[in-house]
């Protein structure tokens, strides 16, 4: 039955959450249960994470006490979308939802001027969204349906535990290892970082698909992008032109300095611009939705899809990689 509650519940069934609600949706999903259109860089990277002994189980211990703090806080100083709250943005998130064949995600408003958006679950709190009041002031109906349908993707490829761990991760390195417990500090590593930051890039590549999936069209995640990019601001005509954005992503790719875009936890947004690209052009996408398919148009294979989007999003060379594994003992 559709959940219609907008309200906070203990959910002891993440897998039947995201599990697969309409037959349309399940022929999408891969033997691993992730769809089709999860991009294998963030399958990969997440398979190495899982093969460090006790990451998930440790992560799930850690994240469900701050999941829990967290939803309460949200829950405290937000507002609920429902029915008869936002009736357009809880239409949003069950159109979302339904496309990508996952339960419908509460979604809560919370008062911050900045451009953001969240996702948080564990396997005892139900999914929930969190959007900035500044992020539905600035974005267009349609722009806002791919940020929804972004956080729906991290909830539907099961990213919220890793996400939060990264995060924790991270901003405990940050703090000098405050926030976070003694077991965690044993992973801190640089290793560690740049492993969690890399799967951290990789998933949000994932998560820009299924924001195109969930889109009116494709313009509206890419606009969305750009947005995030200027800050959306109010009063301004602005008219984005691709041409100029890919113009500055040459530039941004032949500079050396990029690489201090190693730690970082999102591709850039020209890089993630540039991945939208490719996919909208792929084969994936038309199995999702056969109608962003343009008469004439040159289709990518899934296979040509993910090299291009891994020659995007990669920073360093494969090489450069095993060179740095090999020193910092990573799997
Ligand atoms: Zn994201």
């Amino acid at each position: 039955m559709e959940n219609t509650n907008p309200l906070r519940r203990f959910y002891r069934d993440f897998e039947g959450y995201v599990a697969e609600k309409n037959t349309d949706s399940r022929k999408h999903m891969l033997q691993n249960r992730l769809p089709d259109y999860a991009f294998g860089m963030d399958m990969e990277l997440r398979k190495r994470l899982d093969a460090i002994p006790k990451f998930y189980s440790l992560a799930q211990t850690i994240c469900g006490t701050y999941a829990n703090r967290m939803m309460h806080e949200i829950n405290m100083t937000g507002v609920a979308v429902g029915p008869n709250q936002f009736p357009e943005i809880y239409a949003i998130g069950r159109d979302c939802a339904r496309r990508l064949g996952i339960g419908v995600p509460n979604i809560y408003i919370i008062s911050d001027p900045t451009l953001n958006a969240a996702t948080m679950a564990t396997d005892d709190i139900e999914p929930f969204i969190y959007l900035h009041s500044g992020i539905v002031e600035r974005m267009t109906q349609g722009e806002l349906r791919t940020v929804i349908g972004h956080e729906c993707g991290h909830i539907q490829n099961k990213h919220t535990v890793y996400n939060l761990m990264a995060q924790l991760v991270i901003s405990g390195a940050q703090a000098g290892g405050n926030i976070i417990t003694g077991k965690v500090n044993a992973l801190l590593s640089t290793g560690m970082l740049l492993a969690l930051s890399r799967w951290e890039r990789a998933a949000e590549v994932t998560c820009d698909r299924a924001s195109v999936i969930c889109a009116d069209n494709v313009e509206d995640a890419i606009s969305a992008q750009a947005k995030l990019m200027q800050g959306g601001m109010l009063g301004k005509d602005w008219k984005m032109d691709l041409d100029s954005l890919m113009r500055q992503f040459e530039q941004q790719k032949a500079s050396t300095a990029r690489l201090n875009e190693l730690l970082f936890t999102h591709p850039s947004g020209l890089r993630r611009i540039a991945a939208i690209k490719i996919f909208s052009k792929c084969e994936t996408l038309f199995g999702w939705r056969p109608e962003f398919r343009k008469p004439g148009m040159r289709v990518l294979s899934r296979d040509e899809a993910e090299q291009q989007c891994n020659e995007v999003v990669s920073l360093l060379s494969e090489r450069d990689l095993h060179k740095g594994k090999r020193k910092n003992g990573m799997q």
